[in-house]
């Protein structure tokens, strides 16, 4: 088989990338390989009901198939280079505006033409935070909501099935170089060739992706990894921040230690969920735009950022081990009452199922402090105190904490201002590549590449 372009992974990067070669060289022969399966197919066994928790499928549909780990996510593009990536330092900040911008538009004319787009520009929110010692990132946010985001990919793929080849359930084993261009290796010995080649794929493939560096040698520096809780309570407690904009990128600096703490992926009226990274369960959230999917919380992590270099350098396999110490102590995610760990006892169902906010994920109650580093929980505790005098309540008893939220970086390859590795004509997009960590980045590289391929061809 032999094809202009072959795609690795079929996420937002890998999506826009074959959406733009589609627009910009129809002539070009283009192939997706996906290790997942296509959108309709993927269905993850958690119900609620005989399913409570997730039970770590081979390939799990949260994380792979048609619209990668962000198909089931609350789709909130964030249209800003403050947060999300670093995708600006390669190809400029004007560039990646206008790139995140375009994504928007395509995601607008594709069924999300009825969504909202949030700002924080001349929001007296800034001025409360700063008051409080709180800084609120700058940025517009297009949320699409879990159930519209789902309608947008659908109808993406409807647009491109008859003019690119999709191969799912197709992970990629190896990538050669040949003479001409490269050859990707799956299944039983079967292999294809291209001319170039767009790697994304994404977080699920961050240990495949080391794997292919290091054997083509390429140079990768190693990332951080975010390390945190996910909050739930009342929505009326943000209502008045996230019906104006809808999520809120809080930075506090702790008092004790001056480590950052920041809030993250903000879900009004959503529910918390599990997510499994690698056989790791982690918590994640999301909402639906559908009033009547919408529930009485809100849900935010609260991250701090972990750094390592010498002579431990890998801070994913840090942030594992402490999400197993909380899988290993709850068979999963705990959740703990923020009163129950001010006073330094684990929850029960009892004071939960008593509390005044019921939780939207049947995680195990526990004690965090037997799994979070002081320091790190230390700084989350002064967090919640810091954002209860912008948004009083947070800080109550029966705010509820599921840990561990982990958010993991993919060590960041080295790439010219091409997205292109030390190999002409192999590309390395999207959160896979360590550049970007959210949809609108990813999607943004994704057709920054395939607007550099269409015009070489
Ligand atoms: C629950 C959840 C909620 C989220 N919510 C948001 C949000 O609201 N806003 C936001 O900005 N970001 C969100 N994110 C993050 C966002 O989903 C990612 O940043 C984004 O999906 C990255 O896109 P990508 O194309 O780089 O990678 P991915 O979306 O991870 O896609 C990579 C694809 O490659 C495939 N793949 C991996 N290895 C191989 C291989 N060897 N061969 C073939 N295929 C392979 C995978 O199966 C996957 O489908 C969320 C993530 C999760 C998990």
């Amino acid at each position: 088989m032999k094809y202009d372009v072959i795609i690795i992974g079929a996420g937002p990067g890998g999506i826009f990338s074959a959406y733009q070669l589609v627009k910009k060289a129809p002539q070009l022969k283009v192939a997706v390989f996906e290790s997942g399966y296509p959108l309709e197919e993927r269905h993850c066994p958690i119900d609620g009901d005989k399913v409570k928790s997730c039970i770590k499928c081979k390939t799990c549909a949260i994380m792979n198939g048609f619209g990668g780990a962000g198909a089931f996510s609350d789709g909130k593009y964030n249209i800003t280079n403050d947060f999300g990536g670093t995708l600006h330092e390669y190809i400029g900040r004007t560039k990646a505006l206008e790139l995140m911008n375009y994504v928007d538009e395509i995601n607008v004319s594709h069924g999300g033409e009825n969504t909202h787009m949030f700002s924080t520009a001349g929001s007296e929110f800034k001025k409360l935070c700063m008051q409080n010692k709180l800084k609120l990132l700058d940025a517009s946010v297009r949320h699409l909501g879990t159930d519209i985001n789902y309608i947008v990919l659908g109808k993406l793929y409807e647009e491109l099935k008859d003019k690119v080849e999709f191969h799912f359930k197709t992970p990629v084993t190896d990538i050669e170089q040949t003479e001409g261009g490269y050859r990707i290796l799956y299944g039983d010995g079967e292999s294809a060739e291209c001319n170039k080649c767009i790697v994304s794929v994404g977080r699920s493939g961050s240990k495949w992706m080391e794997s292919v560096c290091q054997k083509m040698g390429i140079p990768t520096k190693s990332n951080r990894v975010d390390l945190g809780v996910r909050v739930e309570l009342p929505a009326e407690i943000f209502s008045h921040l996230t019906d104006k904009l809808y999520e809120s990128k809080i930075v506090y600096r702790t008092a004790k230690f001056e480590d950052a703490v920041r809030t993250f992926c903000m879900n009004p009226n959503g529910i918390v969920v599990n997510e499994n990274t690698n056989g790791i369960v982690t918590v994640n959230g999301h909402s639906f735009e559908d009033p009547s999917k919408k529930t009485n919380n809100t849900n935010f992590a609260l991250l701090v950022a972990k750094h390592f270099s010498e002579p431990f350098k890998d801070s994913n396999g840090y942030g594992e081990s402490i999400a197993r110490l909380s899988n290993m102590l709850g068979g999963g995610v705990i959740v703990q009452r923020f009163g129950d760990l001010e006073r330094g006892r684990r929850s029960n169902m009892k004071r939960i199922n008593e509390g005044m906010v019921q939780p939207t994920l049947a995680a195990t109650p526990g004690d965090l402090s037997l799994v979070l580093p002081k320091r790190i929980l230390d700084g989350i505790i002064e967090m919640i105190y810091a954002l209860d005098r912008i948004a009083p309540g947070t800080a109550n008893d029966d705010t509820l904490l599921y840990g561990v939220e982990v958010k993991f970086y993919n060590m960041e390859v080295q790439l010219n201002e091409r997205l292109e590795s030390i190999y002409p004509g192999l590309f390395i997009i999207g959160d896979g590549s360590g550049v970007t960590h959210s949809l609108s980045h990813a999607s943004a590289s994704g057709v920054y590449v395939a607007d550099i391929i269409a015009s070489e061809s």
